[in-house]
């Protein structure tokens, strides 16, 4: 066993942290988008380039193709006997769709300060580089990996990762590991790493309202008309309660609760009301379902999210006009004991049961994705407790998080295997928001994490018997 102080490979990833920013500056350039055929081109050419870097760092790398965009694929397979760790990330990021609210082009990555600005630096390129880096310093000072290791990374998490998931479906073989690792979650603040171990399911819907077969003259028309952009305000306001519920009834059938101690662990260890309304840009007030702490209702509790509406005319010079139509998305998060299927039933029939009988409503389903949960005594979720405490000199606090990352729960069923999702994301880095970044000392220490997590699961030879769950 080799003392991990003393590991050749933090050593090595010390003395490059200039190349490994280089590298990272390049990779964030591709505008790889997902689910937007105008960016399907850069994707794969994102996939390319990274498939490519795996094989430089000593990696079997290719791209794989699936029912959706590619996968990069990367093996190491030396080291018989012991846990294969399978390191998951994502390639693809979010549009950035307003680049007037960028500092610096979203797509020409600026490093200011200790940080690297650009639409994925974080999210979520940034922190799958670490397990990339530590991989590569592992390989090139010892020549071997402590484990088996399968790197998969995906072309299209942020559209609800279904290349992926029918590939864990129709060949789970492919992807067999012991422990998954991932890192596309925040830590707990600046400088305190996390551990999330729950997250959010997630249903992706869109809401259109249609009525008259073409644009009409306000002035004509107007009060005669169930204009379609006002019946969709309408209805989209009936979605929620006075009391900050959702109105869908059923919704909440079935939602697992905390326990008691699970509600003192949060409330103990999570930012309080004031610190996540700070994150979130300081809005005038709290906003949402009475008796809970806003930490609780944005990772323990289900919420339904407006997040557009379009129609009508929003240009500079006003246009009377009555839209043909208007189209509101709509994303909820699911909890543990929530079924995406279930819940998108019955969000068409209360739309049914309260839509105004004057216009057209069509409800249209993009993705949905299961809830996840993890079992925080795992050995492996322990190790990588003890990895993050070493590298960032601070505890590792276990989190639950409103956000949801399709793959996990269908990685934690095909795999019957822990996913430690190892946050490297400070809260404030703009995930999905304009000036995105990652903070490169977070970075930096995210690569010495990740060799002394490897480090540890490889120094038992024999898988870890405790075998993790993922809540349906
Ligand atoms: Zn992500």
């Amino acid at each position: 066993m080799i003392a991990p102080a003393a590991h050749p490979a933090l050593a090595y990833a010390r003395a490059h942290r200039a190349r490994v920013v280089s590298e990272l500056k390049r990779f964030v350039a591709f505008p790889s988008v997902a689910g937007n055929p105008a960016h399907a081109g850069d994707v794969r050419r994102c996939a390319g380039w990274l498939a490519e870097h795996l094989r430089s760092i000593g990696l079997e790398a290719r791209v794989r193709e699936t029912s959706g965009a590619p996968l990069v694929v990367a093996r190491w397979s030396g080291a018989p006997g012991r846990p294969t760790v399978l390191v998951y990330g994502h390639y693809d990021v979010q549009p950035a769709d307003d680049p007037d609210e960028w500092t610096s082009p979203p797509f020409q990555p600026a490093v200011r300060g200790d940080e690297l600005f650009g639409r994925g630096a974080c999210d979520d390129k940034g922190q799958l580089w670490a397990h990339v880096n530590a991989i590569e310093a592992l390989l090139r000072t010892t020549g071997r990996l402590p484990v088996n290791v399968v790197c998969v990374f995906e072309g299209e998490e942020e559209a609800g990762s279904a290349g992926l998931l029918d590939a864990l479906r129709r060949a789970p073989g492919e992807f067999a590991a012991d422990v998954a690792l991932v890192s596309d979650t925040p830590m707990r603040a600046p400088g305190r790493p996390g551990i999330t171990y729950g997250l959010r399911g997630a249903l992706s819907l869109e809401l259109e309202v249609r009525g008259p077969s073409h644009d009409l003259h306000s002035g004509v028309y107007g009060g005669a008309v169930h204009n379609p952009l006002q019946a969709l305000c309408e209805i989209v306001a009936r979605l929620h309660g006075p009391d900050g519920r959702i109105a869908v009834p059923g919704l909440y059938d079935g939602v697992q609760p905390p326990s008691r101690g699970e509600r003192a662990y949060l409330a103990r260890t999570g930012p309080s009301d004031r610190e996540l309304l700070a994150n979130a840009g300081d809005p005038p007030g709290g906003w949402g379902e009475r008796g809970w702490t806003a930490y609780e209702r944005c990772t323990v509790r289900p919420s339904l999210s407006v997040n557009g509406i379009t129609g009508g005319h929003g240009g500079e010079a006003g246009m009377a006009v009555i839209p043909a139509h208007a189209v509101a998305k709509l994303s909820l998060r699911l909890v543990p004991g929530q079924d995406p299927s279930r819940v998108d039933r019955l969000f068409r029939e209360h739309v049914a049961r309260i839509a105004p009988r004057t216009v057209r409503v069509e409800v249209r389903t993009r993705f949905g994705a299961q809830p996840a949960r993890m079992d925080t005594r795992h050995p492996a979720m322990r190790a990588a407790a003890r990895a993050l405490r070493q590298a960032f000199g601070a505890p590792a606090v276990f989190l639950r998080s409103g956000g949801t990352i399709p793959v996990v729960n269908a990685l934690g069923q095909a795999l019957g295997a822990p996913v430690v999702l190892m946050g490297l994301a400070r809260p404030r880095d703009g995930m999905h928001a304009p000036d995105e970044r990652m903070h490169l000392p977070t970075l930096f220490r995210g690569i010495e994490a990740s060799i002394r997590f490897l480090c540890a699961m490889g120094r038992d030879a024999s898988p870890p018997a405790e075998k993790g769950r993922a809540d349906r």
